[in-house]
């Protein structure tokens, strides 16, 4: 095999080459045929930073350290606490497939379970001796000369790798609006991914600015505790039941005993979920009936004339942001001490939200449910590639990546769960584990080829960013709505914008034509 630079036409290697095999079985062999093992730097102790440490011990490349900001592993389950905090991925489906847990406890998973679920992974793969926990990288800096990135803690430490995988993924920093009025707010306020649990609801008026899919989950647990709970909304949703359950005795001791059944059952989850993507298509068939069954099922509420048609029903079609799910939902709302305001807010008083229409709604606490800034990917951390690149700069507000994983002029830098590969019809951590494996497969190449440095081409980034937003153009996304998905241009930058298993396809072999492979 050439050693790095040349690629012969159509010459491509595959990842994952055996059946049944670890998607780091290449990169075991490399290192056991006498290649030098690589320094891995991952950033973040999430599912992504998690996933990848874990493929990296059982390939036997113990070189390797992963940085966390918190105190623990869990990442965006460790930060979102609030009350009725879960999933609305199935348990079975929303676990690692190389790290399968046989005996969850409900057809939906809770906030404590995933969290307990992503902590015993540490004991599980013996990854206690590679955390540097409540370490924040706050930069990462390529060497053209080492060919090594160095990363920079708040607390001033460098750390040197030769690649660095960022865990940091799409949810991890709190979006609070900058409302006027609201550093002189007399209450209490917090976001929901920062939940005050000290603080005690009960018998207050309680006011959530941002209605979406934080606030489905903890609006029905504080309900029961707040004396009068006001919900300002901007846009309705589409909120669908949540057929959750616990699993029956027998049901876990099946799983336990039984791991084809396990497998199967996580198969079925998957092509049920896989097959909800039709609806993201544009003028989706599936979507109009959804719109239409939906504004049918609701007319009952509205004919109370406690409702408006503008509080229930969505001006935009299914899937434009994240169909939610929640059995409790619209029986909260019709609670006689919960009510929805449409009007936008205008500012806050010292103990008050003042809508649009000049209304003053008395609150003593305001919590935010108004989700995370998404568009910015990796900021605030610094990262600065070939040539004194800022990433941030490079992006200009409009993230994008080949594969959602890498982008030129930063070498041997991989991006987990990075621009458009969200996805709101079945699980990430499945995203995740595509892009773990190709990252795998890269650092085989890097070891086999003894490489310095592996680097995207600009003109396959080019062609895949082109073919990544004409896709996108087709979908629901694209029509007026605004969500996360998008930056203030409009631009998709977040989503995933096919099925996962064309993203799976994508990510299978690496085409060593899109990349610059620089020797030692
Ligand atoms: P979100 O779904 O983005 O909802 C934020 C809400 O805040 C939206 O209703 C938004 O209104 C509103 N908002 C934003 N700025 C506002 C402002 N200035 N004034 C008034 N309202 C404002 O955020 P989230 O609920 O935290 O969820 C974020 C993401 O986390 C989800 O989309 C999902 O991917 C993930 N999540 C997943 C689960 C799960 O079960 N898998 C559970 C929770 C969260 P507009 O809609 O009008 O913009």
């Amino acid at each position: 095999m050439p050693f790095g630079g040349s690629v012969a036409a159509g010459e491509s290697i595959h990842r994952y080459h055996r059946r049944g095999g670890d998607p780091g079985d290449g990169l075991r062999d490399a290192l056991a045929d006498g290649a030098p093992s690589p320094e891995v730097a991952i950033i973040g102790g999430g599912a992504g930073g998690l996933a990848m440490a874990i493929q990296l011990q059982l390939a036997g490349c113990h070189t390797f350290t992963l940085f966390e900001k918190s105190d623990g592993v869990g990442g965006t389950w460790r930060d979102n606490s609030y009350p009725g905090s879960g999933c609305d991925v199935p348990s079975h489906l929303y676990s690692f497939s190389f790290a399968s847990k046989a005996d969850w406890t409900r057809k939906f998973p809770e906030q404590a379970e995933i969290l307990d679920y992503f902590e015993s992974l540490v004991p599980r793969f013996e990854l206690g001796p590679h955390l540097r926990l409540e370490t924040e990288i706050t930069e990462v800096t390529w060497s053209e000369e080492t060919g090594r990135w160095t990363l920079t803690t708040v607390q001033g430490s460098r750390h040197e790798a030769d690649v660095v995988v960022s865990g940091l993924g799409q949810l991890n920093r709190p979006y609070i609006p900058d409302i006027p009025g609201l550093s002189e707010f007399e209450g209490t306020t917090f976001h929901s991914a920062r939940w005050d649990h000290d603080h005690d609801l009960r018998g207050e008026r309680v006011g959530v600015i941002g209605i979406g899919a934080s606030a489905i989950q903890f609006v029905p647990r504080i309900a029961r505790e707040a004396r009068q709970l006001t919900l300002f909304q901007r846009s309705a949703n589409y909120v669908g039941p949540k057929r959750d359950r616990p699993f029956r005795r027998i049901e876990k001791l099946a799983f336990t005993h039984l791991p084809f059944l396990q497998r199967a059952y996580r198969q079925w989850i998957y092509w049920r979920y896989e097959a909800r993507f039709s609806l993201f298509k544009k003028n989706s068939r599936l979507g109009a009936y959804f719109q239409r069954m939906f504004t049918k099922l609701l007319q009952p509420m509205i004919e109370t004339g406690d409702f408006t048609s503008e509080a229930l029903v969505p001006d935009y079609p299914p899937g434009c942001r994240r169909i939610l799910t929640a059995s409790d939902w619209y029986p909260t709302l019709m609670q006689p001490h919960v009510s929805v305001v449409t009007e936008g807010v205008d500012k806050i008083g010292t103990r008050s939200i003042v809508t649009t229409d000049g209304v003053e709604h008395p609150v003593d606490t305001i919590i935010f449910g108004t989700g995370f800034a998404t568009t910015e990917f990796l900021a605030p951390m610094k990262v600065t590639g070939r040539r004194g690149a800022d990433l941030n700069e490079v992006w200009g507000g409009a993230a994008r990546a080949y594969l959602g994983l890498s982008i030129p002029q930063f070498p041997n830098f991989f991006m987990l769960y990075g621009p458009n590969t969200n996805l709101g019809h079945n699980s990430i951590l499945f995203m995740i584990e595509q892009q773990v494996a190709y990252t795998l497969s890269m650092l085989e190449l890097m070891a086999r080829r003894r490489l310095k440095a592996v680097d995207v081409t600009d003109v396959a980034m080019e062609r895949y960013d082109q073919e990544i937003q004409e896709l996108a153009g087709d979908t629901v996304w694209a029509e007026g709505c605004h969500s996360w998905y998008k930056n203030s241009e409009g631009r998709i930058t977040n989503n995933w914008v096919s099925y996962t298993v064309d993203y799976r396809k994508r990510l299978s072999k690496i085409d060593l034509h899109d990349w610059d492979l620089e020797p030692v």
